[in-house]
């Protein structure tokens, strides 16, 4: 089966539709790890592509927060800003979609989604070290992961982790052969908010037969989404950050 794995879309139409036509025909089956909604100005529009394209989808806590399964009080002042306009925004079908989204691990396949880690939906696995224990208390052999944005991701290999190179500097894809001897936490990258200084969307495709994940960026209409949540009132940093993929 070829699968596209996303995450961490966030109401970003333009991105998601560009990784959309991307990846058209090289996949089966699509899935996400989560944070549909907040920060973009395209909560509806997202929430509904991902409701008729993708087979399983688990929540992020930005689809927590957006929709009160979660308080608001700790996230920034711009993310909170960004939260109450997307309760706001969002219409009540899609509202009652992302509130009731599973909480990950998810198995699928032979693999899991998470979103923060597969004990901790919302811990940030940022360096090999963090990625020590979420290895430790992972049930298949592979998992992917969202929520820090960065694509890429651990390997954990004869009882060390090692981090997976940034996956694609200067080309559009990069292939990694799944060698079932070791455990992998991959992280297909944000598709709405890129933050590993690569503006463009980031997306992963995983052949379960073939056993490769490709990592994979894709240009999009970068001002467009900008204008929208200038628009709309957010926050200028949530435009200003897409320019620049941090
Ligand atoms: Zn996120």
């Amino acid at each position: 089966m070829r699968y596209l794995i996303l995450s961490d879309p966030h109401a970003n139409w333009e991105a998601l539709e560009a990784v959309a036509q991307k990846a058209g025909g090289r996949y089966d089956c699509a899935l996400c790890c989560g944070d549909l909604v907040d920060y973009g100005a395209d909560p509806n529009a997202v929430t509904e592509w991902v409701r008729a394209n993708c087979a399983a989808v688990i929540r992020g806590n930005h689809d927590k927060v957006s929709t009160g399964v979660e308080d608001i009080e700790w996230f920034n002042p711009a993310a909170q800003a960004a939260a109450i306009w997307t309760r706001q925004a969002l219409t009540e079908e899609n509202r009652a979609y992302v509130r009731d989204l599973p909480q990950g691990p998810l198995p699928v396949d032979g693999f899991q989604l998470a979103h923060g880690s597969p004990t901790d939906e919302d811990e940030y696995l940022l360096t090999a070290d963090d990625a020590v224990t979420a290895f430790a208390y992972l049930d298949e052999p592979v998992a992917f992961v969202g929520h820090t944005h960065l694509q890429g991701g651990y390997i954990w290999n004869r009882g060390r982790v090692e981090t997976i190179p940034r996956p694609v500097a200067h080309f559009g894809r990069r292939k990694m052969e799944i060698d079932f001897g070791r455990a992998y936490l991959i992280n297909p990258g944000s598709v709405g908010q890129p933050r590993d200084g690569d503006p463009r969307a980031a997306f992963a495709l995983y052949d379960s037969e073939a056993c490769v994940v490709e990592y994979r960026r894709v240009s999009y209409d970068v001002r467009e989404a900008q204008r929208k949540i200038r628009q709309a009132g957010l926050p200028a940093i949530l435009a200003d950050r897409l320019g620049v993929g941090r």
